[in-house]
């Protein structure tokens, strides 16, 4: 028997256990999660489908104005941030038993609804817990080294799901969706920044945690930048009246970055649909809605000196923020297509593995131009580096300083491994394919 549990619904994952000992210990703690949530001693492993376990987690959200969200605290955030961590490092049991602190679990999700099955790894509440802050879910294998957010899954009608649709459809590292309905809190955020989504205009909620810089949402972001993952989407919906766009897509400033993969994602949707009208607030500088300058992920993406009160005015180019018109867009998996298929045009597959994540200030930078990929070594380190193709051939093997460039073949999967010269430590992993 599988015991029902409010917040979070089971009816479609059939709950698997490694051993009986286990087993019992988790009835045992389910049995007296009833009178305190107690921290589960490994992590669970879930079959199921994905896609819907994660339409489940958002219908069954705290709504507005139930008030039920609160801010985590202090500890929460330290233990949280360091499960992220070690969560990308896939340590999944050390994670499992930091966060458990925080009545949070990391569980393995083998979604079995393809040909051939697929692990996930999930940052969610434990069962019974009262702390609304949200989840991250995990692809250990994904090829785009960017991050989806859906800060408002139930405001923004759609876009929890839409997020779930592209996580499971496109090889994304990493999807995080809110806790809670944006204006769950009564209580006020002391971020910058006003709203009438919950009524006349006034300051963000505390749920709102996109403009909350004291929320889960804005520690795992944190996390998930220092440990390497390179692009933030955040998935939003807006209300079209007469003279909007389809969408208004920002940086979070008005900044053209050295690198704009906004361009690219405008140019590839474009292609897709040259009906589609935009305004891309870095492009259109007299457009002044829907900015996403207070967004506090955005700020502190941007590198603001205070996310919580000041807007960047330097755009790194990591920070995405996608404001979409519903009919064409959100309103079911057409749209969520559409967007997939510009995102895959805007961002190459390329990253394989995270299982070493160092932080992101020893990462050397790699760009690729065509064929020619260029490796910067961060912190003027030394480092081995190794080019192989899928049939074995070794096409570079050797130590390289300050800055290389190497070349590609075309036609052939080809992996590069980058370590530190000194201690071996495996720095980057990366896979290219190039037709
Ligand atoms: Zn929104």
């Amino acid at each position: 028997m599988i015991p029902v549990i409010a917040g979070l619904s089971f009816h479609r994952s059939m709950v698997i256990q490694t051993n009986r000992i286990l087993f019992k210990h988790w009835l045992w703690g389910i049995a007296a999660s009833f009178l305190a949530v107690v921290p589960l001693s490994a992590q669970r492993v879930l079959f199921g489908q994905l896609e819907a376990y994660l339409d489940d987690y958002v219908a069954t959200l705290p709504v507005a104005g139930s008030n039920v969200y609160r801010d985590p605290q202090f500890e929460d955030q330290e233990n949280i941030a360091k499960a992220v961590k070690l969560l990308l490092a896939g340590d999944l049991e050390e994670a499992n038993s930091v966060c458990g602190q925080s009545s949070y679990e990391v569980i393995r999700y083998i979604d079995n609804s393809g040909a051939a099955n697929r692990e996930f790894w999930g940052l969610q509440p434990q069962p019974g817990s009262a702390n609304h802050w949200g989840v991250l879910f995990w692809n250990p294998v994904s090829c785009r080294n960017l991050v989806l957010q859906c800060p408002h899954p139930k405001f923004d009608s759609n876009t929890g799901l839409q997020g779930a649709y592209l996580f499971l459809h496109m090889e994304v590292s990493g999807l995080m969706i809110s806790g809670t309905h944006r204006c769950n809190s009564i209580a006020p955020t002391e971020c910058s920044g006003t709203t009438s989504a919950c009524g006349s205009s006034a300051p963000y909620r505390l749920s709102d945690i996109a403009h909350n810089a004291a929320s889960i949402f804005q520690t795992v972001t944190i996390n998930l930048a220092e440990s390497g993952v390179q692009t933030f989407i955040q998935l939003h919906g807006f209300a079209k009246a007469a003279g909007d766009p389809n969408l208004i897509i920002s940086n979070g400033t008005r900044d053209v970055p050295a690198v704009d993969p906004v361009a690219d994602l405008r140019n590839a949707l474009y292609d897709l649909d040259p009906s589609l009208t935009f305004k891309i607030v870095h492009i259109h500088t007299d457009w002044t809605k829907l900015t996403a300058f207070t967004n506090t992920q955005g700020r502190y993406l941007n590198e603001s000196p205070a996310p919580c009160t000041q807007n960047a005015s330097i755009a790194s180019g990591r920070f995405i923020h996608i404001e979409q018109e519903y009919d064409r867009f959100r309103r079911d998996e057409a749209g969520w297509e559409l967007l997939q298929h510009g995102l895959e045009a805007a961002f190459s597959c390329e990253l394989v593995g995270n299982n070493t994540v160092p932080s992101a200030s020893r990462i050397p930078k790699i760009t690729r131009n065509g064929d020619a990929i260029t490796i910067s070594s961060a912190e003027e380190k030394v480092l081995s580096v190794y080019l192989n193709t899928v049939d074995g051939r070794t096409l570079f093997s050797g130590r390289q300083e300050n800055e290389r460039t190497y070349r590609i073949p075309r036609g052939r999967m080809t992996f590069l491994t980058i370590r530190d010269g000194k201690s071996g430590q495996l720095l980057v992993q990366k896979k290219f394919f190039l037709p």
